[in-house]
């Protein structure tokens, strides 16, 4: 663990390189490279995905379906403003009976219990613009076949076997379910069913399974690692089914959490300050453009952040400054504080900074944390990309420059409900 003094001559080292790097330096003081600017519309920094895509087996097989652009497909997904109605099934098989699980885990209500805290999760998440309603069937539905025989298991997953397995969960249920009500399936699989082993999304772009004049094509199928992960489980999961890609690494080369640590329910499910991105809130619709701070010309501007956690009054303060800085890249602050999905738990709040880039594949860096304390090391459960954030005060560093596309994002004041972030934009260098 580092100490505070280490962590201080860290942020004073990152300060002096960015002197060096030429924003604060005697000659750029002299003559003032940019001039205040007006307000921009926030339409302008609507960044898309690039409209040739990908081509498949890019990302590893990752769904580039999901990517960081805000052209969001609602025909693909479901967009999640209003009431969203979701029906949660749970199966058991004929060698994992439900009825042969220890209690409780043979009433179907210890999985729905487990799993519900999701719904006020996503609730204060959108600052109530979304009503996820889970209705539930509370029986167990017996599969036709052993658990075993699905290919659900770590090393045998395919979509092409998910989508049989909810082919086959559908041909069960249809006869006590009108599937008509609902635009999202949750199938929960009894505790002892060991080979349906995780929790991935169901997005089927097949549009292959129908019931009662409904395309099912949303949702998610459950596995054994929920019970590791927590309820949040669902809230991710659900967050692909919405249209939003990983934000954690799945290159395979380097840290799965070196992207964004434990800042985004896209990211690490059980991280530090789990929250949704301000900008993957704006992909859901759950921000607006009143709420955007937009930079896309050379100039200096200034603007009042609230906490992302919270929902704003309406008025002048934002929730999101995103200085654009190409076709597909931009630069995005917000105010991140120990409130809301992020109470007690958040490392380092503060003003959070990153980097968006939607020509980059699902599970390829598309979104990326700027560390402004490298060097802050791990500190007891908060790793190195917790302690990131920008702020005024001891062991603080208020200022972030990148020299590669000129801007400059400085934090002026803060308390604990407000921050005021100074950008300034230069010319292309
Ligand atoms: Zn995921």
């Amino acid at each position: 663990m580092r100490t505070a003094r280490a962590t201080l001559v860290a942020a004073l080292a990152t300060l002096t390189m960015v002197a060096g790097a030429g924003i604060a330096s005697p000659a750029a003081q002299a003559t003032p490279p940019v001039k205040p600017a007006g307000l921009e519309n926030a339409k302008a920094c609507e960044i898309t995905r690039p409209s040739e895509g990908w081509p498949d087996g890019t990302s590893a097989g990752f769904d580039t379906n999901l990517h960081h652009g805000l052209d969001s497909d609602w025909k693909q997904h479901v967009r999640p403003v209003g009431t969203v109605r979701a029906i949660m099934l749970f199966v058991d098989f004929p060698n994992a009976r439900a009825e042969d699980n220890p209690a409780p885990y043979a009433d179907t209500s210890t999985y729905y219990d487990f799993l519900e805290p999701s719904v006020e999760w996503f609730r204060r998440s959108s600052n109530g613009r979304l009503n996820l309603e889970i209705t539930t069937v509370p029986q167990w539905f017996r599969m036709p076949l052993p658990d075993t025989e699905y290919g659900l298991s770590r090393n045998t997953f395919t979509v092409e076997n998910q989508l049989e397995y909810v082919r086959d969960v559908v041909n069960v249920t249809d006869p006590d379910v009108d599937f008509s009500d609902y635009r999202l399936l949750y199938i929960v699989p009894s505790r002892n069913a060991s080979h349906i082993a995780f929790s991935p999304e169901f997005n089927d772009y097949t549009r292959s399974i129908v019931a009662d004049g409904t395309v099912l094509k949303n949702g998610d199928t459950f596995g054994q690692d929920m019970w590791g992960w927590g309820f949040k489980i669902l809230n991710h999961e659900t967050g692909h089914a919405f249209s939003l890609p990983e934000s954690y690494n799945a290159t395979g080369i380097g840290g799965t959490h070196r992207f964004v640590g434990g800042w985004d329910m896209m990211g690490n499910i059980s991280g530090r300050a789990p929250e949704l991105m301000g900008w993957n809130k704006w992909k859901l619709d759950w921000l607006q453009r009143p709420q955007i701070g937009c930079v896309t010309q050379s100039g200096v501007t200034e603007y009042t952040l609230t906490p992302i956690e919270q929902g704003g009054p309406p008025g002048a303060a934002k929730k999101l400054v995103v200085v654009r800085t190409g076709p597909y890249t931009a630069w995005v602050a917000e105010l991140r504080r120990a409130v809301g999905n992020d109470a007690g738990t958040i490392c380092d709040p503060g003003v959070l900074v990153y980097k968006v880039d939607t020509s980059i594949p699902n599970g390829d860096g598309s979104i990326q944390v700027h560390d402004a304390k490298p060097g802050s090391g791990r500190q007891g459960p908060c790793t190195e990309p917790d302690i990131g954030t920008l702020g005024i005060g001891a062991d603080e560093v208020p200022l972030f420059h990148d020299p590669a596309t000129n801007v400059t994002i400085e934090v002026v004041s803060e308390d604990e409900s407000k921050a005021m972030v100074r950008v300034t934009k230069g010319d292309a260098p």
